[in-house]
């Protein structure tokens, strides 16, 4: 898993393993395997089994593969308008290309991280690269839905590429845990994104046996997620968990994740919470507002043209 992992931890920064109030486990599930775009594989823990109040500010949450794609067989997303919320997408390996009716856009690669801000609404295609489709290759990343608040659902569109060398990195105390930060605030560490209401997303990478706690803010809620391997998530009163199961976690003042000391392979897993924003959610397809009117005039200015369409490639 390439992501963004530095041959030698000693010279980043060190976060001390954090003492307190343990978060229990409130829930676990475990993703839905499924489809998207134009048939590419995700697994999809939440929603689901979840109910908003344990994952808001985050609307869904998707596996994209890892998927190894033979030449001429990759797929991607075509056109297709959002309006309402943020969509988050990291990549862990591979290369996709994003499209939409703003000119913005861009491509991202292993490490890298868009966070497109649809607001008031855009037409926007994310596609393997021309390469990737020549070629084929390995695609592995997750996109994230990160729901806005009332007031700022009409924002203007907005991008935010955040490369992989931007992340903020830091690791534990024994040197075996590597976290990487995309956005908020851990351990006296800022990741580089930009959110709209507060918000940490993190990528963690457990060798085995590693134990990683982190104070993490009251009152945010919390959910750790496994990308890959297993541990186990709120200590020794916590529960194990698998590839692809997710946990959200109740009140307290510290994240505990554990890798399995035993595991072939490292604990892969995201981390990641909010302050819920606690309106109400009214979600069609690719439109998430507050009221079914709403929805309504979603679909009408979107069927009227009023989103834009993507502009032909030049050159
Ligand atoms: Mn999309």
């Amino acid at each position: 898993m390439p992501a963004v992992t530095p041959t030698e931890t000693k010279s980043l920064p060190t976060v001390a393993d954090a003492s307190g109030e343990t978060r229990p486990v409130e829930q676990v599930s475990t993703a839905v395997a499924s489809f998207e775009g134009a048939g590419f594989p995700v697994r999809r823990p939440f929603p689901g089994a979840f109910d908003l109040a344990h994952t808001d500010p985050f609307l869904m949450l998707d596996q994209m593969g890892p998927v190894d794609y033979a030449p001429g067989k990759a797929l991607g997303a075509p056109d297709h308008p959002h309006r309402g919320f943020e969509t988050v997408t990291y990549l862990i390996d591979g290369e996709m290309e994003h499209r939409d009716s703003y000119g913005g856009g861009g491509v991202i690669r292993g490490g890298d991280t868009q966070w497109m801000t649809a607001g008031s609404g855009l037409v926007h295609s994310e596609m393997p690269t021309e390469k990737m489709m020549r070629d084929g290759g390995l695609l592995h990343g997750v996109q994230l839905w990160v729901n806005l608040p009332r007031a700022d659902k009409r924002a203007e569109p907005r991008y935010q590429d955040i490369t992989g060398d931007e992340l903020a990195l830091f690791r534990n105390e024994a040197g075996d845990a590597l976290v990487r930060l995309i956005a908020g605030d851990l351990g006296g560490v800022s990741g580089p994104g930009h959110t709209h209401t507060p918000i940490v997303l993190a990528h963690a990478t457990l060798q085995p046996g590693a134990h990683l706690a982190l104070d993490w803010p009251r009152e945010f809620n919390a959910l750790v997620y496994v990308l890959s391997g297993s541990g186990r998530v709120a200590g020794d009163g916590g529960q194990s968990l698998r590839s692809g199961q997710v946990a959200a976690l109740g009140a307290g003042a510290v994240l505990v994740v554990d890798a399995d000391a035993d595991a072939v392979e490292p604990f892969e897993v995201l981390l990641l919470g909010g302050q819920p924003i606690r309106e109400p959610v009214f979600s069609y397809g690719p439109f998430v507002m507050n009221t079914k009117s709403e929805i309504i005039e979603a679909i009408d200015d979107f069927q009227a043209g009023k989103m834009g369409s993507i502009p032909p490639r030049v050159g």
